[in-house]
């Protein structure tokens, strides 16, 4: 026998012992093999449910003990800091992306995670090169709140409106290789964004409790569920969607101009209330012609959202002097701020 196969032997007895006394690590070490065989990815949510109905055998103290009343505990390896943790909320599809540098991809066979799966659909791992990321999908839209204490951090999902005065979800419509209209090179889906993430620096800035989520913040192209669903699922107290337009044609001509859409279908008549108020904003910002409010029960985002929602056209790309000024830094500005305005009109903030 050759010394690296009794080295191999003698590891895996000393595994074997090791697991024979920790019987509950064991089926969850198992239980993240298993699941190992079938690629890189692996689900994390058996070791989480059996996490959770060793909780539920036992008494309250042991749960209470190791949770310490969080809902998710991480351990942490030696080498590893809280600061090595980065957490990001990708609140459009409901999915925390926890990336921890120094751990590889059996972490878990290690470190199970513990906890209960209250609000937790699935729980992926996948490691390269020492960097880990864990996905947990949710059922709701949550705020993640991390707490990190010795070798372990714990994780809790909050409802926005515990944290903030109001939740508004911002739109920028189209994205990817859905480009919205396009006109001399310039595509909707990139002025759109221009203009949000203008909003979102003014949002950034402001010193209201206000909790506003992105349907994207980049070029990307959610479905128009999700970002329908942001607006329901935050339950959010308004839901604006930013774009622009174009003639029916698509060619250039004089048509130019800043239209609303609005929920005919909301008989409270908030939609319409909040859309008169951004075209209000946005004539007063931008000296464009008013296109009015209209009705756009025909567009699925707008019929579909609970909150009061707004679908504003900045103005027409297939006007030359509108399409000009739309790829103008401090239109986008002073578009963005008439936005920011109208929200905050609205929600009694100004
Ligand atoms: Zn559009």
């Amino acid at each position: 026998m050759g010394a690296f196969t009794a080295i191999i032997l003698a590891v895996v007895i000393f595994m074997s012992c090791l697991l024979i006394y920790v019987p509950n690590m064991h089926i969850i070490a198992l239980k993240v093999k298993d699941s190992k065989l079938s690629g890189g990815r692996i689900s994390v949510m058996d070791m989480l449910n059996s996490s959770a109905e060793e909780f539920a055998e036992e008494d309250h103290s042991s749960k209470d003990a190791v949770l310490k009343g969080h809902q998710i505990r991480l351990t942490l390896p030696q080498n590893v800091t809280s600061a090595s943790v980065d957490i990001n909320n990708i609140f459009v599809e409901k999915t925390i992306a926890i990336t921890i540098n120094g751990i590889g991809k059996d972490y878990f066979s290690y470190y199970p995670m513990r906890g209960d799966s209250n609000n937790i659909v699935d729980v992926t791992y996948d490691s390269e090169n020492l960097v880990g990321v864990i996905e947990i999908v949710l059922d709701d839209v949550k705020e993640v709140k991390m707490t990190s204490e010795d070798e372990y951090i714990y994780l809790d999902f909050v409802d926005p409106h515990d944290i903030y005065d109001y939740v508004v979800v911002v739109d920028a419509g189209h994205g990817s290789n859905v480009p919205g209209a396009s006109k001399m090179g310039v595509n909707e889906k990139d002025l759109n964004l221009d203009i949000v993430l203008e909003l979102k620096k003014l949002f950034d800035r402001s010193d209201k409790n206000i909790g506003v989520y992105y349907t994207r913040t980049t070029d990307t192209n959610p479905s128009f569920e999700n970002r329908v669903g942001l607006a329901n699922e935050s339950e959010a107290d308004l839901f604006l969607s930013v774009h622009n337009n174009s003639t029916a044609s698509g060619r250039m001509s004089s048509i130019n101009g800043t239209e609303v859409m609005y929920e005919g279908g909301d008989s409270t008549g908030e939609s319409k209330a909040f859309a008169t108020l951004c075209l209000r904003h946005l004539l007063d910002g931008l000296g464009s012609k008013s296109k009015g409010v209209v009705v756009g029960d025909e567009v699925y985002i707008i019929r579909m959202s609970e909150p009061p929602v707004a679908l504003v056209e900045v103005g027409f790309m297939t006007n030359q002097k509108e399409l000009e000024a739309l790829q103008d830094k401090d239109y986008q500005r002073k578009a963005a701020q008439a936005l920011y305005d109208a929200v905050l009109e609205y929600l009694n903030e100004n």
